[in-house]
């Protein structure tokens, strides 16, 4: 991690130049800007980076790891930023997760039943345990979760088959009532701009989830859209881009 105090002082005009293109992609697709929610990710980057984002007046970060998350959360009480996970969560670390993060407002990675039973198990625990204000004010009850599809169909990613999904947000639905399927998350190939169909795809499987649902296609997110392809994703119909990079520079994983 990068452990210059300084290593943030472009992130104002970083910033602005995303919020700028974020504006033109969404005029070029007649969508308000409103429409769109900017997630920065902070993974990878000192806590500087989440404290920088609360000073933006940004509503929350995306965290990747549970113990990052945790651990930055923990010196970053900072009331009004809320976190969502975006990265891949394993079942045994949901507890950890919820227990660890106060303002945990989204887990944008469910893509099984068996860790949608562990999360809500968990928020369900939370939020009855004798938990200190400061800790519950910011819990959200029941908590959003993304269901995450592979569109790309690559091995080493992570989320349901986009056939799948349906099913899946359904039985979350039934069995799992301290969480609510806000929408639907995927990460897609590098290179969307000339492989758009992962982007195609997602939005096509989030008509049937919200049949599945009972609710309008508008009601649930679509996270998708990185540094290298948030305008493309933008123009798909995306509600959520997750940028890291582009805002605060190459990540450093040494
Ligand atoms: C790291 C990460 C991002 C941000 O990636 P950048 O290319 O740095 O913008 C977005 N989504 C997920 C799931 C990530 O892990």
């Amino acid at each position: 991690m990068s452990t210059s105090p300084d290593a943030f002082e472009d992130f104002p005009a970083r910033l602005a130049a995303v919020r700028e293109r974020i504006a033109r992609a969404c005029a070029a697709a007649g969508r308000h800007p409103a429409t769109v929610e900017l997630l920065p990710v902070t993974k990878n980057h000192p806590v500087a980076a989440a404290l920088a984002v609360a000073r933006a007046g940004l509503r929350a970060v995306g965290e990747n790891r549970v113990q990052e998350g945790v651990a930055k959360r923990a010196v970053c009480a900072t009331p009004a930023l809320a976190w969502e996970l975006i990265g891949h969560l394993q079942s045994n670390k949901a507890a950890a997760l919820v227990k660890g993060v106060p303002g945990l407002e989204c887990v944008e990675t469910v893509d099984s039943l068996k860790l949608a039973t562990k999360l809500d198990a968990a928020v369900a625990s939370a939020a009855s345990s004798s938990a200190s204000a400061e800790e519950t004010a910011h819990r959200t009850v029941p908590l959003p979760v993304l269901v995450q599809v592979n569109t790309s169909g690559e091995e080493s990613k992570h989320g349901v088959e986009p056939s799948a999904a349906a099913v899946l947000a359904q039985e979350i639905k039934e069995k799992c009532p301290n969480l609510k399927v806000a929408g639907l998350m995927t990460i897609g190939q590098p290179d969307y701009s000339s492989r758009p169909e992962n982007f195609v795809c997602l939005a096509q499987v989030r008509a049937e989830v919200a049949k599945a649902l009972g609710c309008e296609p508008s009601e649930l997110e679509l996270s998708m859209g990185m540094s290298g392809d948030y305008e493309a994703a933008i123009r798909m119909g995306s509600t959520n881009v997750r940028v890291g990079s582009t805002i605060f520079g190459a990540r450093n994983y040494g």
